[in-house]
């Protein structure tokens, strides 16, 4: 007995974490910076912690039916329906259910290339088929409105992310808007913004809605995260935002009890614990500047809590930092193997990064 033919399935390659890297290495985790996985490098917002703790007791308990308190106040924050908005064990499991609902067998997914690989892995495991759009560097990664419809066929799912991981490039609303509105009736386009706390540019929520001067659209859709500027990586906690017309879709699409009543309590309160918010997002552009102009490096414009650089070998050079306790991420398996990806760390750490990329570069010269 064997599984189907999965061998032309990617498999997700997470960034490496203190511990392995440490054990590997026969060293103390605390001697390390890990700024590999673009998490929050202040932890969970204080008021979470508190609620997974106050929720800990119960944890014996099923979740409350459909998680509502939760939807209704990212509903209330978004200003959209409860039902619009879709729970999932993360962004991943939000990306998840988006297939569950729109896939056939055969239908085509268009992704980014390079770009995060759960899209194409979502799509095959629902038995659709992929297909990339070219990102370029020598074009700052561009989402281009031009080159992606010239590149759409008649696809059910096409994904966008801003900010874009790993270069941190972003869509503005007029480059999704003319996406979707040019590309086919039946194609749904998917703005991923599992960073968008930390760019300038306005959510994607507002095509759905038809605010700013859009008319409402059913033909786009937005993801976000509890992971990243929420410090919630850990719990699992992400969402769907979908054209208000989808109605019952999610009642047949999701898991029983699609977020952990922990997550859910977690979350809940981390959505009004702004001050750390706030706190996070202005210590990551803080950083994101540090990064980019104290490291005598090329580095590209960045929306999110992190920096790519060119810095000829990324393989080579994440394995001399390493050595030096600072752990990034080598951009090898998106197809950059010149290329290291920074998350922005604390103050401390973000210095200490920098320094040790220019001596490590340095070394190489
Ligand atoms: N989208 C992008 C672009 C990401 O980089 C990530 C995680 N690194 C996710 C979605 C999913 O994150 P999570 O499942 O933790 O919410």
């Amino acid at each position: 007995m064997q599984p189907r033919d999965l061998s032309t399935h990617a498999t997700y390659e997470a960034g490496r974490g203190v511990e392995e890297v440490a054990r590997e290495q026969g060293r103390d985790p605390d001697e390390f910076v890990t700024l590999s996985s673009n998490e929050n490098p202040h932890g969970p917002a204080p008021a979470a912690v508190e609620a997974i703790r106050a929720a800990a007791s119960s944890a014996h308990a099923y979740p409350k039916a459909s998680h509502a308190d939760l939807t209704d106040r990212l509903a209330e924050k978004w200003d959209v329906e409860p039902d619009q908005v879709w729970l999932g064990n993360g962004g991943d499991g939000a990306i998840d259910y988006l297939s569950r609902a729109m896939l056939e067998p055969d239908d085509t997914v268009l992704v980014p290339e390079p770009g995060f690989a759960y899209y194409a892995m979502s799509a095959r495991f629902h038995h659709g088929r992929v297909r990339t759009y070219e990102l370029s560097k020598d074009d700052d990664f561009e989402q281009d409105p031009d080159s992606l419809l010239a590149a759409a066929e008649c696809e059910r799912l096409l994904y966008l992310t801003s900010p874009h991981n790993p270069s941190g490039s972003t869509a503005s609303l007029e480059t999704v808007e003319r996406i979707a509105r040019e590309t086919a009736d039946e194609t749904l386009v998917v703005v991923d913004e599992a960073y968008g706390e930390f760019a300038e540019t306005e959510s994607g929520v507002a095509l759905i809605e038809g605010r700013d001067g859009f008319d409402a659209r059913d033909d786009v859709a937005v993801i976000r995260t509890f992971s990243k500027a929420y410090g919630l990586a850990g719990v699992r906690l992400g969402y769907a935002v979908v054209p208000g017309a989808w109605a019952d879709a999610y009642a047949r699409v999701n898991t029983p009890f699609a977020a952990s009543e922990l997550a859910c309590r977690a979350g809940l309160a981390a959505v009004d614990d702004t001050d750390h918010v706030e706190q996070t997002v202005d210590s990551a552009r803080w950083a994101r500047d540090y990064l980019a102009s104290t490291v005598d490096a090329p580095a590209w414009p960045s929306g999110g809590n992190f920096v790519l650089f060119d810095v000829g070998d990324g393989a080579a050079v994440a394995a001399a930092l390493q050595d030096r306790g600072v752990i990034v991420r080598d951009c090898t398996s998106f197809g950059l193997p010149g290329c290291i990806r920074v998350s922005c760390g604390t103050e401390s750490e973000t210095k200490r990064a920098a320094d040790a990329i220019d001596e490590v570069l340095a070394a190489r010269d």
